[in-house]
């Protein structure tokens, strides 16, 4: 890739890239957020990476991921009757969330890398492929397998005192599932395929743009600064996300009023010879501290109750920290956002945990577990926190900064 000007999507620093060679990236100047990797065989990895985790998606759908014995009963679940436990008791919204984010949003961005990678190995122009490119990265933020997974070993923790309990063949096949879809995302960078698709196209490399064009902040091209769409992928172009404080603060709020009967509400139901038991999250989290699991009861308790705080927390600082001027700390701000983006997905740790028991544990007045109202404010506060991060606009924080510089004249 050729030396070029790029502008930081992050703190908005126009700045030149040097030449890159495969095996080399490029990191902000100023920000440190990256900008581009290229792997050494770019597309035969992704290849290998994508096609495998599919063909690994497939199998952890065809078997048991985990089996049950409680007093002579067997139970045993599959990912899709655990979707389908929830149908059934009237929670399509949580089945519709777990689909999505462990099944379909996985499977189409595979399927958009494995055609990609195919049409760029073999300098084939495929239609459609700027628009399969762009539909990649927004599609990335949304896969939460190595969460389910996660999820898996919670609830296999949790019921190990009063089950036996074995893992089953889907469930190796779901773990590496989530360590191939992992390093597809690591191998695959859309600025770099970008690149290369223009490259396939024939079109000239980038000019030298000047100080107000803008950087796509789906595949990082450098557009001039008259340009409404990306040139490259399509994608529609803002100097600064548009009403990003007010959107963030309105979905924040939402998510804070979801936290509330998400807390209030039973997350989950447990029928024990014809007893029921509602629990909240933190009754259950106290449960499992009083019973000595002490880590499972820690892991559900950070994912449930510390995760969403920080997250309300560190998206308000956000939002007033680009009224500061000057704004001295836009740095740690920066990354403040980018922890904030990181640890979003992790909290739905605890509404998978209440979907795979749900699945498993339905031996009648035995003991059988069914999904509580909580579950679903829990999860529609998750996407609305995860939401308002991805709304919000993190040069604003640099505006501030900038705007300093400027009248000191630096
Ligand atoms: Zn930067
Ligand atoms: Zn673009």
């Amino acid at each position: 890739m050729p030396a070029h000007e790029i502008r930081c999507t992050q703190c908005d620093l126009l700045q030149i890239m040097d030449a890159l060679q495969p095996g080399q990236e490029a990191s902000c100047s100023r920000c440190g957020h990256h900008l581009v990797r290229i792997h050494r065989h770019p597309f035969d990895a992704s290849l290998a990476y994508a096609l495998g985790a599919l063909i690994l998606l497939v199998l952890s759908c065809l078997f048991p991921l985990l089996r049950l014995k409680i007093a002579g009963n067997f139970s045993e679940m599959t990912f899709l009757s655990s979707a389908k436990a929830l149908i059934d008791a009237d929670f399509g919204l949580v089945a519709n969330v777990l689909l999505s984010c462990v099944l379909f949003t996985p499977a189409v961005f595979l399927c958009a890398i494995v055609y990609l990678a195919l049409a760029l190995k073999y300098a084939k122009y495929w239609p459609g492929m700027r628009s399969v490119l762009r539909l990649a990265v927004l599609l990335e933020p949304w896969m939460m397998a190595d969460v389910f997974v996660i999820g898996i070993l919670v609830s296999l923790i949790k019921l190990a005192s009063l089950a036996q309990i074995a893992l089953g063949l889907s469930f190796w096949a779901m773990l590496l599932f989530s360590i191939a879809l992992t390093k597809t995302v690591v191998v695959f960078d859309a600025h770099w395929f970008g690149f290369q698709l223009d490259q396939l196209e024939g079109l000239p490399a980038q000019k030298l743009r000047g100080e107000g064009a803008v950087s796509c902040y789906v595949c990082g091209f450098f557009n001039p600064q008259q340009a409404l769409k990306c040139e490259r992928c399509y994608a529609r172009l803002h100097r600064r996300k548009p009403h990003s404080l007010s959107m963030s603060w309105a979905l924040l709020v939402t998510a804070i009023l979801l936290y509330i009967p998400a807390n209030i509400y039973p997350m989950m139901i447990t029928e024990s010879l014809g007893d029921k038991t509602p629990s909240t999250i933190l009754q259950g989290v106290l449960l499992l501290w009083n019973m000595g699991s002490y880590p499972v009861a820690i892991i559900i308790f950070i994912a449930s109750v510390l995760i969403p705080l920080v997250k309300f927390i560190s998206i308000t600082l956000l939002c007033l920290s680009t009224q500061k001027k000057p704004n001295h700390k836009a740095l740690h701000y920066t990354r403040l956002y980018r922890m904030t983006e990181l640890i979003g997905r992790w909290s739905m740790v605890d509404v998978f945990v209440v979907v795979i028991l749900v699945a498993l544990i339905h031996l009648g007045q035995l003991m059988s577990v069914y999904p509580g109202v909580a579950a679903v404010s829990f999860a529609g506060m998750v996407v609305f926190t995860m939401l308002a991060a991805l709304s919000f606009d993190v040069r604003l924080i640099w505006d501030a900064q900038d705007a300093q510089d400027l009248s000191n004249g630096k």
